[in-house]
């Protein structure tokens, strides 16, 4: 079964906005625990209020995203502190909405010729968000500017600095992917860049894909995030990459343009009329 999913704004509340995305068929859901960019916590309901509302939904997995206002991977030990407080109780906000993951991105080098150093901080940064429970899903990026973990062979090193274990798991972004400078316009592209996962980091490590097109060109390392087959990403690679999600029962999760369901009507037909019968 295809866990297709979104990211929503949960601006009018948990509840509503799982029920809605329910009610739109989908299995899978990401959201935003508080403001990504800064500012005022929203409350968070009770531990455990929203079990049975996501079972009653259908929505089978539920990701939090990371806010993105601290830096996982500092080199500033004053900034690094504040990332590791701030993203544990992020894992305590995961827990108390019921969510199975926390969604991460693994941050920006800040000082050239220091970045080892900072892969290594990001390392100490996952580690740290052990402490508390749940688990952690540490997302490729486009590498963008500073960003670190877009390149396949950066994260396999981050990853083996985490060590095995289940609680620490990968979301593959496509559109992170081909900004980066992998390939997914054929199905042998497509192939390629799951070989690729594979060796780096282990497919059975994944645990979800960001389902974007990418505005600009492959290796562009501009992170625009663009509709279904609008931009880089190619049908044949995308039918491979929704074949294997069928397979593996791996959530998609559309973080393309738009706020809720509604503005992802097209993009839900494109994986719909891939996926026929479900
Ligand atoms: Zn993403």
């Amino acid at each position: 079964m295809i866990r297709l999913g979104a990211q929503v704004s949960q601006a009018r509340g948990y509840e509503t906005t799982i029920r809605e995305a329910g009610d739109a068929g989908l299995r899978s859901l990401q959201l935003f625990s508080r403001n990504p960019v800064g500012g005022q916590s929203r409350t968070l309901p009770k531990a455990g209020q929203l079990r049975p509302v996501l079972r009653e939904a259908g929505i089978a997995v539920l990701y939090i995203h990371a806010p993105y206002f601290v830096n996982p991977a500092a080199t500033d030990p004053a900034m690094l502190d504040r990332a590791r407080q701030a993203l544990k109780q992020e894992m305590r906000r995961a827990k108390r909405l019921s969510a199975d993951y926390v969604v991460l991105h693994a941050g920006h080098w800040q000082q050239a010729g220091r970045r080892a150093e900072s892969v290594q901080a990001f390392v100490g940064t996952v580690v740290a968000m052990l402490e508390a429970p749940g688990r952690v899903l540490v997302e490729n990026s486009a590498g963008q500017g500073k960003e670190l973990g877009g390149d396949l062979d950066e994260l396999e090193e981050i990853f083996r600095g985490i060590g095995r274990t289940r609680r620490v798991g990968l979301m593959l972004d496509t559109a992170h992917a081909m900004a980066q400078g992998y390939a997914l316009t054929t199905a042998d592209d497509a192939d390629a860049f799951l070989e690729a996962v594979d060796r780096k980091v282990g497919l059975d490590r994944v645990s979800g894909i960001h389902l974007n097109d990418s505005l600009y060109p492959v290796g562009s390392h501009r992170d625009r995030h663009a509709h279904l087959l609008t931009g880089a990403l190619g049908l044949p690679a995308l039918k491979r990459l929704v074949a294997w999600a069928d397979q593996t029962d791996c959530p998609l999760v559309l973080e393309t343009p738009g706020r809720d369901v509604a503005q992802r009507q097209d993009d839900i037909l494109v994986i719909r009329e891939l996926h026929q019968g479900d």
